[in-house]
């Protein structure tokens, strides 16, 4: 039993979760839920960096409380296809290839992924449809069907010892989706009736009061957009994963007789696999090829692009900067936004709005019109989840720390006493019993940086591009002779990123004097020792100009014995 407590195995007659990612920031979402001895991994998704996370390209879970334990973990599960949800699995399957569980959609995207990783050659991908329920492990693992900002994305119910343990995923209450497949109201209500030991639900928007409008709200805005302006082309970007998003376009597009065109790699990979697994309605002779766009008047082309988060790469920052290879933007085209910016990203897309305009462009975005709506649910629909499920124990996920506190304050409004409701973190472990629920431990959970060209990334050399960037970076050289203790290099100062012009090089001129007078001190004093010498001429200098500027660039010095 004393090991338990330490952490090693889970009581007998727990359920111990541990949350890898997710709580406390949006991305990287990934949990493990453990009985028996045994684990199942809900979800690996990946974060994308802040612009101050200098050649950081994405952000994982740290996975190694799960390598680790790879013997005794059975499937991964995905509760849907956004990239917050699978994008680290391309990390995770290196070290732990167990089967991966999910919708035909959801598998389609992740294995796309994997694929062009070159990892996908030797895993499991097992489909499950709506309201099926699996043996996976120790659990019993049951599919409900949600309508969130991808089609085929699921809540997943763990029919366990406890009781039933309820993840929401992402999700809202749309009750007139584009495909008509709804979030199965009734199930969780039977759920609900069955005993709900835990939920663990999405916080996204649990600070917006009200409703999130319907997606089919967004045909009628772009509907009406596109009628106002027969005579001109339409750009429209989404995320490509959207898929009841484009077929939305398309379907306005195509009353209009416009012709489609595509425009970005994963924009025509998803529609590709949509096409194929039948959730998104079009013909192939609907499209045009997006080299031919030119030949058509603009009135009757739609172009749909990725880019609407104005990633540099992406087809919409291309076209804004006038360097897509196949047609470029000007007076005859309103480009649309349909999305909002994620946290982080608002300034390339207003770089990206910016320069749409410097081209003459008509831009439309979510700011002044509806053309979009969250996938996730507001606090409406997040208290008709709670009421549907009636857990005995809460625990928000998927949100950044005060989404979390809001969605617990709501938990707690809704009758469900304190001591049931736990606010927890990343590496947090919380054991579930038919009694209630308690912190059970902390595992490693912090940033897992990734840099694509050097590898895994440290906090530390983050932080050293981090006062690189800011500071720039001041290099200190000379040459001793070790036998008479003269200097018989000179000193010299480079500079990047700090110095520069005429008005400089007095300044160059004293730092360098007053490096060279501590040098020379030192050698009088007998000191020869290469490391104690670098640190006098770095303390110095550092001591000179944070009294002139109280900031310093990085000092690098390198004194040379001879
Ligand atoms: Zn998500
Ligand atoms: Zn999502």
């Amino acid at each position: 039993m004393l090991s338990a407590r330490c952490g090693h195995t889970v009581p007998k007659d727990n359920v111990r979760v541990t949350f890898l990612g997710g709580l406390g920031e949006i991305g990287r979402n990934c949990l493990a839920l453990e009985q028996d001895g045994r684990i199942v991994i809900v979800d690996a998704g990946l974060m994308f960096p802040e612009p101050t996370m200098y050649g950081v390209d994405i952000i994982l879970p740290d996975f190694r409380w799960l390598i680790e334990r790879r013997d005794r973990i059975d499937a991964i599960v995905l509760t849907h296809g956004h990239e917050d949800h699978t994008g680290a699995l391309r990390y995770l399957v290196k070290d732990v290839n167990v089967p991966i569980y999910g919708s035909a959609l959801t598998l389609g995207f992740a294995r796309h992924r994997l694929t062009e990783a070159k990892v996908a050659h030797d895993l499991t991908f097992i489909e499950v449809t709506d309201g099926e329920r699996r043996k996976i492990g120790p659990f019993d693992v049951e599919f409900i069907p949600v309508t969130h900002s991808v089609p085929s994305a699921h809540a997943l119910a763990f029919h366990t010892k406890v009781g039933i343990i309820v993840h929401s995923g992402d999700f809202k209450l749309d009750l007139t989706p584009i495909d008509g497949r709804r979030t199965d109201i009734s199930r969780l209500a039977a759920i609900g009736d069955l005993g709900v030991a835990l939920l663990l639900c999405d916080s996204t928007n649990a600070e917006e009061p009200g409703f999130t409008a319907s997606e089919r709200s967004v045909g009628g805005a772009l509907r009406r957009l596109f009628l106002e302006r027969p005579e001109r082309r339409m750009v429209v970007a989404c995320f490509a994963s959207h898929i009841h998003r484009v077929q939305q376009i398309i379907n306005v597009a195509k009353e209009q007789n416009r012709k489609i065109a595509l425009m970005g790699r994963s924009m025509e990979s998803n529609v590709k696999l949509a096409r194929k697994l039948h959730l998104l309605k079009v013909e192939t002779s609907d499209f045009v090829d997006i080299e031919d766009v030119g030949k058509f008047a603009p009135g009757e082309v739609c172009v749909i692009c990725t880019g609407s988060q104005g990633e540099p790469l992406a087809a919409l920052s291309k076209l804004s900067r006038g360097d897509a290879r196949n047609f470029k933007v000007g007076a005859d085209d309103t480009v649309i936004l349909s999305s909002h910016p994620i946290p982080g990203n608002e300034w390339s897309v207003g770089r990206v709005i910016d320069d749409l305009h410097r081209a003459g462009t008509e831009v439309i975005h979510s700011g002044n019109e509806p053309v979009h709506a969250s996938g996730h649910a507001r606090q409406g629909e997040l208290r008709t989840f709670h009421q549907l499920v009636r857990p005995r124990n809460f625990v928000p996920v998927h949100g950044e720390y005060r989404h979390m506190v809001h969605h617990a304050d709501l938990a707690l409004s809704m009758g469900l006493a304190d001591k049931h409701i736990l606010i927890c973190e990343d590496g947090d472990q919380v054991e579930v019993t038919t009694a209630g629920i308690r912190r059970a431990g902390q595992v490693p959970a912090g940033f897992h940086y990734i840099d694509g060209s050097a590898g895994d990334l440290d906090e530390r050399p983050l932080e050293e591009r981090r006062m690189l960037a800011e500071y720039g970076v001041l290099q200190i050289s000379a040459g001793v002779d070790k036998e008479n203790g003269t200097i018989i290099q000179p000193v010299r100062i480079t500079a990047r990123g700090w110095f520069e012009g005429e008005n400089d090089r007095a300044l160059i001129e004293s730092v360098t004097k007053v490096v060279r007078d501590a040098i020379e001190t030192a050698l009088r004093e007998g000191d020869r020792d290469p490391l104690s010498l670098n640190k006098a001429a770095q303390r110095t200098a550092g001591r000179l100009l944070g009294q002139k500027f109280r900031r310093q660039p990085v000092l690098l010095a390198a004194i040379v014995v001879l």
